[in-house]
C-alpha cells in the first residue's frame, strides 16, 4: 500500500475516533477516562489509535490521538504524550479478535452496578440490547487492568463476546467499526438503564432467544448505525462539541 492511502486511513480513522470520543463524552457515556481505540487498516494492521493517557475527552482532536504497537508502547504521538494505562485492555482484545476493529472502554456506573449484586445477570432487556445475544460476561478482577497479562485475561473473559462487564469498575464494548462501536455503546447503556429501572417495576422478563432471532431478523445493523451516527454526533456539531468538519 502506498505511503498516501496509509496515511488517509490513519487520518480517516483519527477523525472517527475523535469525533466517537466528543459525542460520547457530550452524551455523558465516556467520562474523564474513557477510551476508544481502533485497528489501523492496511500496512499497520497491528497499530491502533487511541487517546492520551490525561487529555480531557471534551477537548480531543485527531492530532491529540496516538498510536501504539501491540505491545501497548507508544509508536507516535506529539512530544510528551502517553497512551492510558489501561491500553492493555485495546491492545489484548484487538490481538486476539481479528473480528474486532474497535474497542471502548469505561465505567458506566448502572450496568457496573449488575456486578455488585449476586444472582443479578445483565442480560438484554430492550431490542437494541440483542448484540449481547451471546452473553455478557464478568471480568472478577475489580483492579485497574495495568499490563499485558491482565489485559490478556480480560480478553479470555470477553471470550467471542460483544461485551464484558469488569467487576466493581466498569465495561467494555468491541465491534467492527468505530461507528457501530459508538451506537452499540449507546445501546448498551440503555439496556442496562431499562433492567434497573423495570427491576423497581417488578420481575423483569429478559429476552428470549427466540425474541432475540425475530428481532435480528428485520435489523439492519449496519444502516441502523449509521443512521444513528449521523443523528448523535448532529447533536455533538449543534451543541459546540464537536467540529463538523472531522464527519
Ligand atoms: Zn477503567
Amino acid at each position: 500500500m502506498d505511503q498516501v492511502s496509509q496515511t488517509s486511513i490513519e487520518a480517516r480513522l483519527r477523525n472517527l475516533v475523535a469525533a466517537a470520543t466528543r459525542t460520547l463524552n457530550h452524551l455523558g457515556i465516556l467520562g474523564y477516562s474513557g477510551h476508544i481505540s481502533a485497528r489501523l487498516g492496511g500496512d499497520a494492521r497491528g497499530e491502533y489509535v487511541i487517546q492520551t493517557f490525561d487529555q480531557s475527552r471534551a477537548e480531543v482532536t485527531p492530532g491529540d490521538l496516538v498510536v501504539v504497537g501491540g505491545d501497548g508502547n507508544l509508536l507516535r504521538g506529539r512530544k510528551g504524550a502517553k497512551p492510558p494505562d489501561e491500553v492493555y485492555i485495546h491492545t489484548e482484545i484487538l490481538g486476539a479478535r481479528q473480528d474486532v476493529n474497535a474497542v471502548f472502554h469505561f465505567h458506566p456506573q448502572v450496568a457496573t452496578l449488575f456486578t455488585m449484586v449476586d444472582g443479578v445477570d445483565l442480560v438484554p432487556v430492550d431490542n437494541h440490547g440483542i448484540r449481547w445475544a451471546s452473553g455478557i460476561p464478568v471480568h472478577p478482577v475489580p483492579a485497574k487492568i495495568a499490563d499485558q497479562e491482565m489485559g490478556r485475561d480480560l480478553a479470555e473473559t470477553l471470550g467471542p463476546h460483544f461485551a464484558a462487564l469488569m467487576r466493581a469498575h466498569g465495561a467494555v464494548v468491541v465491534a467492527e467499526s468505530v461507528e457501530t462501536l459508538m451506537i452499540d455503546a449507546i445501546h448498551f447503556v440503555e439496556n442496562a438503564e431499562s433492567m434497573y429501572k423495570a427491576s423497581m417495576l417488578g420481575s423483569v422478563t429478559p429476552l428470549s432467544q427466540a425474541d432475540m432471532a425475530e428481532i435480528a431478523g428485520k435489523m439492519n445493523r449496519k444502516a441502523h448505525a449509521a443512521k444513528l451516527w449521523d443523528y448523535y454526533t448532529g447533536i455533538a456539531v449543534k451543541a459546540g462539541a464537536l467540529p463538523g468538519e472531522w464527519l
